[in-house]
């Protein structure tokens, strides 16, 4: 069983991890430097960008609060939240686009806070990708090298490397408006990497393109990030593409960060059950521990008077509120031997394809949400009786929110 415990206790948990741990040490920064430089063991790690203490207000209405957030070169950070949750702004603060309210903004080591766009060494790739639709494409991506003053044959063989990396070659001389959506979006990511910048910033690039083009393309940027070595900010608000394509995922959620981690960490030991239920989805109980029985395992009791009986965890104690989170896909319907099981009726089900999910109402009026694998030969039928169950190391207890 996975236990999230509260906000300290997470914190707890973390600075105890070795890297993480030399990270905070104060002791095992540098000194007498203005750069942020740090050792860690013998390494010394410099962030590609670091946020401290980011706090960003509109009016009385405050967009970030209080975010840090460090990026190791060459890593793929995923900011990852539903519309509003301040992504965007945080990004744009990394470029210098929106200067914060608090906080500093450091890339390569240096405090750039004060420093102008141009001048941070960021690429840029915008959802709507913001080409220019009455120039060509060779003179879209030339644009930032222009306006750079770089001489022309420069410019000529960085732009058809450009073109070259992403699979656009022959097609300079063409209008941006002529292009298809997911060639559009090359230009732009094209542009974005023709100065060689060190940070490459995308916000949501792909949300225009149709699903299939979509999983395509997620996959190529991946593979040209990685060849490329270069770091990335990107952001979006499909936790499947951030479980794709990131090293590290920030799940953010009214301008703070919640959860940062790599994706199997993330999915799979969610720190809240608003994490557990954004990223991916999951069934939640409203809980209370009804009792600690002589073996010091904890009997939990939905509202609905379901019991579950889970191994003990830290903080348990009769009448602690809490949640109990489990995936889908996690759940069986023959479940003879879970640890645990109830019976239920088939109230719904959704053919996806590869997968089928399957609706259940436990006797109690619960309602339970099954994902089968679309192999399966033996389809229920609505209306079946059948047993659903689970085992105990794949149910997440968190603290009631
Ligand atoms: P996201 O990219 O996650 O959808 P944003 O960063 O665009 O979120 O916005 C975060 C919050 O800040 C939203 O509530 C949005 O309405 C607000 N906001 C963004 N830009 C402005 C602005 N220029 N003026 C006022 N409020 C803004
Ligand atoms: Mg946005």
């Amino acid at each position: 069983m996975r236990i999230a415990a509260d906000d300290d206790g997470i914190s707890a948990i973390t600075r105890q991890t070795g890297r993480d741990a030399l990270r905070e040490n104060p002791a095992t920064m540098s000194r007498g430097t203005t750069r942020e430089d740090r050792d860690v063991g013998t390494e010394r790690r410099v962030a590609a960008v670091r946020l401290s203490h980011i706090t960003h207000r509109f009016g009385n209405f405050t967009a970030l609060d209080d975010v840090s957030l460090e990026v190791w070169p060459g890593e793929f950070v995923t900011l990852l939240g539903q519309s509003g949750s301040g992504k965007s702004t945080l990004l744009r603060i990394i470029a210098g686009l929106t200067t914060p309210s608090e906080g500093q903004v450091f890339i390569d080591g240096a405090d750039v806070s004060t420093v102008p766009t141009q001048r941070r060494g960021v690429g840029f790739v915008f959802q709507n990708y913001a080409l220019f639709p009455h120039l060509t494409v060779f003179e879209n991506i030339a644009y930032p090298l222009r306006i750079r003053a770089m001489k022309q044959p420069e410019i000529r063989q960085r732009v058809e490397q450009a073109l070259a990396r992403v699979n656009l070659h022959g097609l300079g001389s063409r209008y941006a408006a002529q292009l298809s959506g997911g060639q559009q979006q090359r230009v732009a990511v094209a542009r974005a990497l023709v100065y060689e910048p060190s940070v490459l910033l995308m916000d949501e690039p792909l949300g225009a393109l149709d699903r299939k083009l979509r999983k395509h393309m997620q996959i190529e940027l991946r593979q040209l990030q990685q060849d490329l070595r270069i770091s990335c900010v990107y952001v979006t608000h499909d936790q499947e593409e951030a479980l794709t394509m990131s090293d590290r995922i920030a799940v953010m959620q009214a301008g703070r960060i919640f959860q940062i981690g790599d994706p199997v960490t993330v999915y799979r030991h969610p720190v809240s059950s608003f994490v557990a239920d954004f990223v991916g989805s999951t069934n939640l109980f409203d809980c209370r521990v009804s009792e600690i029985l002589s073996d010091r395992s904890v009997l939990l009791e939905t509202l609905a008077k379901t019991q579950f009986r889970v191994p003990s965890f830290p903080g348990a104690a009769a009448g602690l509120a809490c949640r109990a989170a489990v995936r889908p896909e996690f759940i069986r319907i023959d479940a003879g031997g879970a640890e645990i099981g109830f019976p239920a009726t088939v109230t719904k089900i959704t053919f996806v394809g590869n997968v089928i999910d399957v609706q259940c109402a436990l006797d109690s009026g619960e309602l339970v949400d099954v994902e089968i694998s679309g192999n399966r030969k033996d389809l229920v039928t609505i209306g079946q009786r059948i047993e659903v169950g689970w085992d105990c190391a794949d149910m997440g207890i968190f603290p009631a929110s």
